[in-house]
């Protein structure tokens, strides 16, 4: 049968193992009657690598600015380390490093000069300021360049240099929001390495907002967000996991409508037509062994159908199932 959106139960996995170390509980948050989140709970565990994915306008930077302690949700709560980010910020700052998507450092100033500024807003000075410097700046590989201008450094030696900012005051939680904006895809690798690196090594708690599916694979769990609410929780394996086969994309060569609703009933499948516009509306199936089922498919339908694709599942294919839409609309201009 034809049909949309799939329903499903919205979290696969609500808690991580092991006690939080940040907990959002029912947060909401509205610009005037624009609603930006609405009821978002989750839980992010020790040295967890966690994720906020989502398409622009999902609500991924409002949840950076409240977790930051930037702004204060109007319901709800989030505690980090024990802290309510709304009537501890202070508290809370001294123990959470952030970095911000638009850039943060001094180009006129060097690496190192960047770091002792920041150093001295924490209160730390001196010699055991410069050791610490010294070994972030050998941490994100830019000891040799300690004493050049940030002005002379690549989109990637820069990001390096805003996390080593945000890790000078040993945060044990870091917070980034779309750290990757920007980079080339080199510079986009490093910086997830370094990441794992972090947790692993480090074992600090990470909190990541991105809008792509990359690197949303790349975190321990995720929570994906539409139009501010959650729409799935878990590992990525766990979430394409429930996907069960593969997907099959059939593009027609006319009348989707009818197509799909033909397809579904011959072979007692779920055929969504998904699409904005028009001639971009195609039909969606979940099936196993999905080589095999389009030959059937094929030969079942001769002429009706233009192209077909199969593929294993991925996040996107996630959001897909859970919100009868496509994560990127035609209409979106950012990929
Ligand atoms: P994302 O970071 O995922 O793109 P945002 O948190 O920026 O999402 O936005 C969530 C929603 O809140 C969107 O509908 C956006 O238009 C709206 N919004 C964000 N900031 C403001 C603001 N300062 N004033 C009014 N609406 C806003």
């Amino acid at each position: 049968m034809a049909s949309r959106v799939q329903e499903l139960p919205i979290a696969a996995e609500i808690t991580s193992s092991g006690p939080a170390v940040i907990s959002v509980e029912n947060l909401v948050h509205r610009y005037g009657d624009r609603t930006a989140l609405d009821g978002v709970s989750f839980d992010v565990g020790h040295a967890e690598l966690f994720g906020l994915l989502g398409p622009n306008g999902s609500g991924k930077t409002t949840m950076f600015r409240i977790l930051s302690t930037l702004m204060v949700p109007i319901g709800g709560h989030a505690r980090i380390l024990g802290h309510d980010v709304a009537t501890e910020p202070n508290r809370l700052r001294q123990k959470i490093g952030i970095v911000f998507q638009s850039p943060s450092i001094d180009l006129k100033l060097t690496a190192f000069e960047n770091l002792r500024h920041q150093g001295h807003l924490y209160g730390l000075r001196g010699s055991a300021l410069k050791l610490r410097i010294q070994e972030m700046l050998a941490r994100v590989g830019l000891a040799d360049r300690a004493n050049d201008k940030a002005e002379t450094f690549s989109g990637g030696m820069q990001r390096r240099l805003e996390l080593a900012k945000g890790l000078l005051h040993h945060p044990s939680v870091l917070l980034l929001d779309e750290p990757t904006t920007g980079l080339d895809p080199g510079a986009r690798r490093d910086l997830w390495q370094y990441l794992h690196i972090l947790r692993d090594e480090e074992r600090v708690t990470v909190i990541v907002t991105t809008h792509l599916m990359e690197e949303a694979e790349r975190c321990d769990r995720l929570v994906i967000l539409n139009q501010g609410e959650v729409m799935a929780l878990g590992t990525p394996f766990d979430l394409k996991s429930e996907i069960g086969g593969d997907v099959i994309w059939i593009e027609p060569a006319r009348d989707v409508d009818g197509l799909a609703q033909r397809i579904g009933a011959k072979f007692n499948v779920r055929a969504d037509i998904i699409g904005e516009e028009e001639r971009s509306r195609k039909i969606r199936i979940e099936r196993e062994q999905g080589h095999r089922f389009i030959t059937e498919l094929a030969e079942s339908f001769p002429g009706e159908i233009q192209a077909i694709s199969v593929s294993k599942p991925t996040l996107e294919d996630v959001f897909i199932r859970r919100t009868g839409h496509k994560f990127w609309t035609e209409t979106s201009t950012e990929r």
